[in-house]
């Protein structure tokens, strides 16, 4: 690789390059001669093309939902939708009692934090060893006075993915709302509202080759689930999120789930042959080991503990590959990912491990490079 090139981009769970086909949609609602028009100007053209745009990206977001659009409520992204979703419920009267895990995204975590300091109860359940949340743990947490449960569907550092339908069939049958964070799985796993009796889902654009800055939450219609705004104005979106609707990221959402629908299969054969080639370079380096389950994983993603070796001077040394140690959101401090804890990953190890994701845009010479730059990196720090 030259010195001027830019460095292998293996982490797409932190964020995607917005996709092509995307951008040239979202840059038709931009300028005087775009679809620039506020969609909620009911007087003119200007207003009524906008809202068309709007309201035809909601079709798609559904869609990939097996969703009623009207159920779609446009968020400023996954982190507004998650609290959203749970405080929203909770606020709305649900009851005195909040289920959720401990390798949650945080912001599903510090949503539910927040609220146990208003005085609500909450359940953290763990995950097992291998990375999955078991639906016998949830519904020996789940109270007669349980407002809400939140089990993300894949999580975002090791990529298991939960069976959420067998948790949404149980909390459906206790009569309890069930929340899913599918910010990572969407477009990925396929998902079906009523199938997988899912009352709240939380979706980002910007983890599916969409923009960042937007993201959206389903919320169930039949019967209908009371969900209080958390910002209040003109009333937007059935009164659940006040504030003029961003078209351009809208649309740039819509074009985003029309594409992951149509696009799922090959992706998601491409991602999991480039992940198996990267893994097939990795595990030959000695004192390697995979957090959480390889079977129930999403197609294109890594955990991967290196023994012996300081995961932030690993980070350091890799200057050619971009990758991430524990989460994004919390690479910033040095304290070991809360889910890698979580799965009962010894500190040293989890201060050890990497998180290798590759998305639509990796190939395999990427892949080929960034595996070779690994083991070399490992071999000099030990
Ligand atoms: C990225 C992410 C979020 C936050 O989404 P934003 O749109 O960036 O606010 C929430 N949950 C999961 C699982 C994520 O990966």
């Amino acid at each position: 690789m030259n010195e001027n090139a830019k460095p292998v981009y293996l982490d797409y769970a932190a964020t995607t390059p917005v996709d092509p086909r995307v951008a040239a949609k979202m840059s038709g609602c931009l300028l005087a001669d775009g679809d620039f028009g506020n969609p909620a100007s009911t007087s003119h053209a200007f207003g009524w093309n906008a809202a068309e745009l709007v309201e035809d990206a909601r079709v798609h977001v559904a869609a990939l939902l097996g969703a009623d659009p009207r159920a779609i409520v446009w968020t400023s992204g996954a982190t507004e939708a998650d609290n959203l979703a749970l405080k929203g419920v909770v606020e709305a009267g649900g009851g005195g009692h909040l289920v959720t895990t401990s390798y949650e995204h945080k912001a599903v975590l510090d949503s539910a934090e927040h609220l146990a300091s208003q005085g609500l109860e909450v359940t953290f359940v763990a995950p097992g060893p291998d990375g999955l949340v078991a639906p016998s743990a949830v519904a020996a947490a789940i109270r007669d006075d349980t407002a809400l449960v939140s089990v993300m569907h894949a999580n975002n550092e090791i990529g298991c993915v939960n069976d959420v339908a067998a948790i949404g069939r149980l909390c459906r049958a206790r009569g309890v709302a069930f929340h899913t964070d599918a910010v990572q799985s969407a477009g990925k796993l396929p998902l079906d509202v009523d199938r997988d009796c899912l009352d709240l889902v939380s979706l980002s654009a910007h983890k599916m080759y969409g923009p960042k800055g937007v993201g959206a939450l389903y919320v169930r219609r039949e019967p209908p689930l009371p969900v209080a705004a958390q910002m209040h104005g003109g009333g937007h979106e059935r009164g659940m999120r006040s504030g003029t609707l961003a078209t351009h990221q809208i649309v740039g959402l819509g074009e985003a789930c029309r594409l992951a629908a149509l696009d799922m299969a090959a992706d998601n054969r491409r991602m999991a042959a480039l992940r198996d080639r990267l893994w097939a370079h990795l595990k030959q380096i000695p004192g390697t080991r995979l957090n959480g389950s390889m079977e129930h994983r999403l197609p294109n993603n890594l955990n991967v503990a290196f023994a012996d070796v300081d995961g932030e001077t690993l980070l350091m040394a890799l200057d050619d590959v971009a990758v991430s140690s524990g989460s994004a959101c919390t690479s910033a401090t040095v304290e070991p990912s809360h889910v890698l804890r979580a799965i009962g990953v010894p500190d040293e190890l989890a201060q050890s491990s990497l998180r290798l994701t590759v998305g639509r845009f990796t190939t395999a010479d990427e892949v080929d490079f960034a595996g070779r730059r690994v083991a070399e990196v490992v071999h000099a720090l030990r």
